[in-house]
């Protein structure tokens, strides 16, 4: 987070239409520039730039061991720029401590997260693939960072995750900011408590036992939020979002007479069947939290996980 209160993104500048490719053109992702632009930051980076290759730019492309491939010329193999991109990469993704969430450009030799075409040293594409040099560096150097490449955040479901994570991240970098208690551990513990239960019950119950400890509290922060990134990463399926519903539904069981608590009902198995979006029960459930103020749900991030008009939960 900045000193406005906003959340810091990085981005591969072209997702932003920056004119950085080695063509002089962009890959403006209409979702960051639109859509999140309105309630992010972004720390905008073209290593190609950086590292002085200049626009436009002869083409590179990875080559020889998918593990540790060497970023070569496509069509000039003398042109070989590995070393000055690890140092690049390396140097900057450990200065990256202070952005929450990173979208990266796909397929690129530089900038792709995954299934980038390798090269043999001939020059035939042999159906491997690897990570970019840059975007190797920044996972390994920032492993809890939520990333996501440009063509996955055209997915509903992983669209909602990358945002939920990167403001959950956020959420807990300023916590450790201001200082890390035992107290204020078991607090972001329990208000993530049905947003952990959506996304991984096994991991939720993992989880319980790490903040109840009595030992070092900065070893046990480390351990809660390698897990905690796990389990939110995972997919929230309807089975555990109904498990969910239904846990909160306990919750309202002494204000609702029968009518309303049958409607509940009726609502969350519909969604549980297929037959209605996640927000339908979600708004019930938000109504009837405002008109009867239960405590123990007034602060669940559940309800309210990232800005509500960026309308992820639309098609979920
Ligand atoms: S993919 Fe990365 S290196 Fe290539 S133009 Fe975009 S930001 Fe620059």
């Amino acid at each position: 987070m900045n000193e406005s209160g906003s959340i810091r993104i990085g981005i591969s500048a072209c997702l932003l239409g920056e004119q950085v490719r080695y063509d002089g053109g962009h890959k403006r992702l209409p979702f960051a520039t639109d859509e999140l632009a309105r309630h992010f930051d972004f720390v905008k980076i073209c290593p190609e730039q950086a590292i002085g290759m200049g626009v436009p730019r002869p083409t590179i492309r990875l080559v020889g061991d998918t593990e540790n491939p060497r970023l070569i010329g496509s069509s000039d193999s003398t042109l070989d720029v590995t070393d000055k991109m690890t140092v690049f990469a390396s140097d900057t993704a450990a200065k990256l401590d202070y952005i929450s969430g990173y979208i990266l450009c796909a397929k690129s030799p530089t900038c792709g997260m995954e299934r980038v075409p390798v090269y043999a040293e001939g020059g035939n594409s042999l159906g491997k693939v690897g990570v970019g040099i840059f975007a190797k560096q920044l996972m390994a150097a920032q492993p809890l960072l939520p990333v996501e490449e440009n063509g996955r955040l055209n997915d509903v479901h992983l669209r909602e995750n990358f945002v939920l994570r990167v403001v959950a991240y956020s959420r807990w970098q300023t916590m450790m900011a201001e200082g890390i208690t035992v107290k204020k551990l078991q607090d972001f513990h329990r208000r993530h408590k049905f947003l952990l239960l959506a996304h991984s019950q096994p991991i939720y119950r993992e989880l319980g036992p790490i903040v109840a400890e009595a030992g070092d509290v900065n070893d046990m922060a480390d351990r809660y939020i390698t897990k905690f990134m796990e389990a939110i990463r995972l997919p929230a399926s309807i089975k555990n979002h109904t498990n969910t519903l239904m846990h909160i539904q306990g919750f309202f069981k002494d204000h609702l007479d029968a009518s309303d608590k049958a409607q509940l009902s009726e609502v969350i198995k519909e969604y549980s069947a297929g037959l209605l979006p996640l927000l339908v029960p979600l708004e019930m459930l938000g109504m009837f939290l405002k008109k009867y103020q239960v405590d123990y749900l007034l602060d669940q991030y559940y309800f309210t996980p990232y800005p509500r008009d960026l309308k992820l939960r639309i098609g979920l």
